[in-house]
Order: C-alpha cells, then sequence, then structure tokens
C-alpha cells in the first residue's frame, strides 16, 4: 500500500480540468432529495467533518449564514444567536469505538457531524412543504460540498453509498442526482472542492499519524485524536 505521503502527493498534483473532465462526463444534479443529509434506517448520518470546519460551522451559526431551511439566501442573518457548542457541530467519529456500560468509549481519529434526534444532520431541515435542505449551506464541509464524488486515492474518505461509477480517479457514489448534465463552471468547481477535500484528507491523516500518543480513556471515556492533538467529546484539547 503507498504510503500517505506518496498519496498526499498525488492528491497536490490531481488536475482540477481533469477532475472536471470526469465529474462531466459522469454527470451530476443535486435534486435536493436530502438523502446524503438524513439517516438510512438503524444508521445514523455519519459524514467526517474536519476540526477547523466544526469551528466555522459554530461560527457560522453564531453570525447567521443567510440560507433558510430551503437553501435559498433570503433570510436575515440571526445578529442576536449565539455560537453553537463544539458539540452542537459534531460528534465523535464513531468507527473503533465500543459500546460500554455507560455508553460509547475507547479512541477515534475523526470528527461526524453532528445528528439529531432521528439521526439526521443537526443541519439538516425540512420547510412546511417537506422540502429539505442545509441551514449552513455557505458554510458546509468539503464532504457535502463534493458528495457523491470522492478521489480513488488511499488514505481519503467515501461518502455514503456504494461506488456506482468511476471516471479515471473520479468515483461517484449512490446519489439519483448522477446521469444529470452539469455545466462547466459547476463541475469545476466541484473539481477544486474535490481535490481540496482529498488533499486535507490526507494532511489530516498524517498529522493525526504523527501526533498519535495512545491515551488512558476509561470506563465511558472517549477520545478524538485529531490534526491538533487528543481531544474531549466537547473539542477541548486532553491535555488541558
Ligand atoms: S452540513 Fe448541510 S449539506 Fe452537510 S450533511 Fe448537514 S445538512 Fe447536509
Amino acid at each position: 500500500m503507498p504510503s500517505l505521503e506518496t498519496e498526499l502527493d498525488r492528491a497536490r498534483e490531481l488536475s482540477v480540468d481533469d477532475l472536471a473532465d470526469a465529474i462531466e462526463s459522469i454527470g451530476f444534479e443535486c435534486t435536493r432529495c436530502g438523502a446524503c443529509c438524513t439517516s438510512h434506517g438503524e444508521d445514523e448520518h455519519t459524514a467526517t467533518v474536519f476540526p477547523d470546519e466544526v469551528r466555522e460551522l459554530q461560527a457560522a451559526s453564531a453570525a447567521g449564514d443567510g440560507a433558510d431551511a430551503t437553501g435559498s439566501d433570503t433570510a436575515e442573518p440571526d445578529t442576536t444567536a449565539e455560537a453553537r457548542d463544539w458539540r452542537d457541530v459534531a460528534r465523535p467519529m464513531p468507527y473503533g469505538l465500543t459500546e460500554g456500560e455507560d455508553g460509547p468509549e475507547g479512541e477515534t481519529f475523526e470528527w461526524a457531524l453532528q445528528t439529531g434526534g432521528c439521526g439526521d444532520c443537526a443541519f439538516y431541515a425540512e420547510d412546511d412543504d417537506g422540502v429539505g435542505a442545509c441551514t449552513a449551506h455557505d458554510d458546509r464541509p468539503l464532504i457535502c460540498q463534493t458528495y457523491p464524488f470522492s478521489v480513488a486515492l488511499d488514505g481519503t474518505s467515501q461518502p455514503m453509498g456504494e461506488a456506482v461509477d468511476e471516471a479515471g480517479v473520479v468515483r461517484a457514489h449512490e446519489c439519483e442526482g448522477l446521469g444529470r448534465d452539469i455545466s462547466r463552471e459547476d463541475a469545476e468547481a466541484l473539481a477544486a472542492a474535490l481535490k481540496e477535500r482529498a488533499v486535507r484528507e490526507l494532511e489530516e491523516a498524517i498529522d493525526v499519524r504523527d501526533a498519535y500518543a495512545p491515551a488512558d480513556t476509561g470506563a465511558g471515556e472517549v477520545v478524538v485524536h485529531d490534526s491538533e492533538g487528543a481531544k474531549r467529546p466537547d473539542g477541548t484539547r486532553l491535555s488541558n
């Protein structure tokens, strides 16, 4: 298996033009079905979010992002709202945790977008007509900006759904928006975000690997190792 450093070099050398060609050849238009923002059966919505993206979403919540639940930019920013807590935005990625008597425990290596009571992303909301949208659309993380695509490099994450199509290094995952026409401009914007995500994921993975020191987790304790160090589920540093 190639090293993370080798894959990072490959990610940095990806041509946005080539990625855009691949995305154009597959085709995509979001149908606003909400499938990538909601739970599936027993499975809670699970999407990786980087630590700086968590802070952006916290701050965005404080300022309001100007988007209403329909995704249109008509709502006035709520300047009176307080910043969300870390836990309102992110939760420890459940993979690798075990179920103890007091709930999940152990060490994990990523943050996932927080979910609401029904397992949907905490930022997903439906209007009175049942049309869903992201309430943090302008500040949504890279994984959301690039759904349903990923790049086929070791160490990068795959979005929800099986991989169903592949064009060069670009993979497309199950999504009803696939196969629809996409403009060159939109394909290039998506390609640029896809490259940025691949680079960021590999940089994160390398930093986590290099900074990792086993944490002494007791019963009911969870530690998240991200690129900034070991943290508690509320986002505070373990060494504080
Ligand atoms: S942040 Fe927005 S786009 Fe991303 S999963 Fe949540 S609701 Fe969907």
